[in-house]
Order: C-alpha cells, then structure tokens, then sequence
C-alpha cells in the first residue's frame, strides 16, 4: 500500500525542531540538567550555555548580549515590550497597527482598559502601514510605537526603518514583532532601527515556549515577571535552559541557512501562486504582491470557507491554515484581512500555505495537483454561490 503523502505547509504556526537543535538541548534534560544560578560545576555548565546562546541570539541580530533577554516565547516578548514600556513610559498613548499578531493587539487592549489611549493604524490594501500615518498619530503622550516586522497572515513585509525613523524624530522607542522575520530575511536591530524587539524560537527550527526581547541599552523598560535575579534582575525565573540552548542552535542555523533558504521557498511560493490564480477562478491574492515573506501564500476564493478547505486537504495529509493558528477555530473573519479592506465573504474563503525548509516542489506539485478539484466540489455544494 501506498504510503499517505504528508505535506506540512503551515510554518507560520509553528516549524519541528531542527535535529541539531533538539541534539543540542538533550544533555540539558538529563546529565547536565544544573540550576544556572547555583554554585558548582554542573551549574556552571548550563549557565555557560545560557550565555553562549545569548551570544548566538545577539549576533543574529546584530545586538551585544547584554541586550538579549530570554522569555518563554514571542507573546511573553511582546507583552513585556509594550506593558515594560507603559509601566515606565511618562505619557498614556502607544502605536501600533490593525494588523498586529494577538500577542501585541490583545496587549494594547488590555492597557486601553486600564485607560491608556491606543491608536491602531490602518493598513493599505496589501496590508502595509504609512510611515506618514505614524507621523500623523503621534501626540506629546506617545510612549512606543510598535509596528510588526512582517505579518503572519498574509506575510506583508513593513517598511520598518522609516517608521522607526519616525518614531525617533519624536524620541519615542520603537518595538517591532519580528517573529516572522527571523530567518526569512536579514534582522539587523541597528539597520531597522528597533529599540525592542520580539522573536519567538518555534518559529523558525527551535522549540516551542522559548523567545527573546531585545533591549536596546539605555532603553526604559520596567520589570514584567517579578522574582529571582534572572536575566539581570529584569526577567526572573530559572531559565528554560534546554530551551534556550535550542533557541541559540536553531537561530543560528536559520540565518545561516538564509541565503540559500529564502530564495528557493520565494521560487516555490510564486509557483504555487502563479498555480493557483491561474487555474482557480474568482481567486485573489492576499497580501502585498512583491513585499512579502518568502514562504507566504495566502489567497481568498470566493463562494468558499476556509474551514472546510483545511477539512478537505487534511483529508489528502496537507496541513495548512485559514489565518494565524490562533483564530482558526473561531468564525470570526481575520482582523487581518477585514483592516486590508477584504470582505467578509472573501477573509472566510481565505487560505495560508507557508512553506519551510523541508517542503519540496513534489509538495508545491501536490498542493497544485489536489486543490483546484476541491475548491470546484466545496463551490458545487456553497450556498453562498447562489447569492452572487
Ligand atoms: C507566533 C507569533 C507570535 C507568538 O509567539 P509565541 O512564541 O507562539 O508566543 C507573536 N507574533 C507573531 C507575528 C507570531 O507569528
């Protein structure tokens, strides 16, 4: 019998463990499993690796280590980013976009009920945000811009260094999310011009629960989770110490692994683009057409629901996605898509291919093979076809 295929197109969610990284945690669960605040040999050993992580985390970014704190993912990074920055900020107004991951909207959110002031800037139709729109929102009581790097959804890229520009005209610290970036193109926190900035392990070859804020030195930024003397008194609690190894392994291999990686999953996204529109009608392209994440696919068909697209092509052993991960399983349409303008009937039809290392044209064939029969048989039985 033949083996069922198995195509895992959804690394926006989450991406396996690279084998050198897993290779590179294991003797931290076990023999070398030492507190790296104690006093002895064993300790040492996993407080050395601690900052030899540390180490590899700030030379992919282009930051000394003294300005990589570790957290327990992207969603803590950014929560410290923006509330950090509230709890020390002299004013009550913060920046941002329409289009930001949960991680920093839901944030926004909750400092708005304990009465600061949010503007969420609109976004364009491909989901870019208008440095002059930045400019325009800025009042005396700004205290943080923060705009994501690229966007998980539709993998639009940010001009980040021009509104990081702007919020610096203005002496305000800027944070990016750049979750999605890292390994998908070069994250210089200089070039960008990041004060702070979120990354998230699991997104690109390293485990899930272990992330990153970077701090900008002189940047102010009160304490987020209170305890122990961790992470130089800002971020306590004994560190995820196999996590952090596997962080600093698989963060290195990706932004080795770039130059070759990002234009060969740019070769196959096109393709699947390309495939897609071209076969598939009343289908449209979310996103920016050219300013967007190498491994990014996200397209709308009409007269269709994203959920039992996914239903059908997990049938057929494809993993892929409507949205982010997080709001698949609701029905709400995506925040992401309605601020890019789409309507309702278009953000539920929508459907995220995000490729990965592994992925291969055979998979890019397979996807083009399967889908357009899908969305003719899921169009034969919509009762939303009648309407139009
Ligand atoms: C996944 C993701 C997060 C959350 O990171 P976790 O480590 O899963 O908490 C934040 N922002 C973006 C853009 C993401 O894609």
């Amino acid at each position: 019998m033949e083996r069922k295929r198995s195509v895992y197109m959804d690394h926006a969610a989450t991406t396996p463990v690279r084998p050198e990284a897993l290779e590179a945690m294991l003797p931290y669960f076990s023999e070398r499993f030492g507190n790296p605040s104690s006093l002895y040999s064993l300790a040492r050993e996993a407080k050395e690796a601690v900052e030899e992580a540390r180490g590899r985390v700030a030379a992919a970014i282009g930051a000394t280590p003294e300005e990589v704190f570790f957290t327990s993912g992207g969603t803590e990074a950014d929560n410290w980013a923006i509330k950090g920055t509230a709890l020390r900020g002299k004013g009550d107004h913060i920046v941002t976009s329409a289009i930001e991951h949960h991680a920093v909207l839901h944030t926004c959110r909750s400092l708005e009920k304990q009465g600061y002031r949010v503007t969420y800037l609109p976004v364009d139709e491909f989901g870019r945000v208008e440095p002059a729109a930045v400019e325009e929102a800025i009042t005396d009581a700004t205290i943080l811009v923060s705009v994501m790097a690229a966007n998980n959804e539709i993998g639009t890229i940010q001009p980040i260094r021009a509104i990081a520009e702007v919020a610096h005209d203005h002496k305000i610290p800027f944070h990016t999310d750049a979750v999605q970036a890292i390994g998908a193109f070069p994250v210089d926190v200089d070039e960008m011009g990041a004060d702070l900035l979120a990354l998230s392990a699991h997104k690109f070859g390293g485990p899930k629960g272990t992330g990153a804020l970077y701090v900008r030195k002189r940047t102010r930024i009160g304490t987020f989770i209170d305890g122990g003397a961790q992470e130089w008194g800002k971020r306590a609690g004994t560190e995820n110490v196999p996590g952090i190894v596997g962080l600093g392994r698989a963060i290195e291999l990706a932004v080795a692994g770039m130059p070759q990686n990002a234009p060969r999953l740019a070769a196959m996204r096109d393709r699947l683009i390309r495939g897609i529109l071209d076969t598939i009608p009343d289908t449209r392209l979310n996103g920016h057409p050219t300013e967007r994440l190498a491994n990014n696919v996200n397209v709308a068909f009409r007269y269709v629901e994203g959920e039992s697209i996914l239903l059908m092509l997990d049938a057929l052993g494809i993993a892929a996605s409507t949205g982010s991960a997080c709001t698949s399983a609701s029905l709400e349409p995506s925040h992401v898509l309605t601020s890019c303008g789409l309507p309702p009937e278009h953000a539920h039809g929508s459907l995220r291919l995000t490729l990965g290392y592994a992925n291969t044209e055979e998979d890019v064939d397979y996807v083009l093979e399967v889908l357009p029969g899908i969305i003719e048989r899921l169009r034969e039985i919509s009762p939303l076809r009648g309407e139009a």
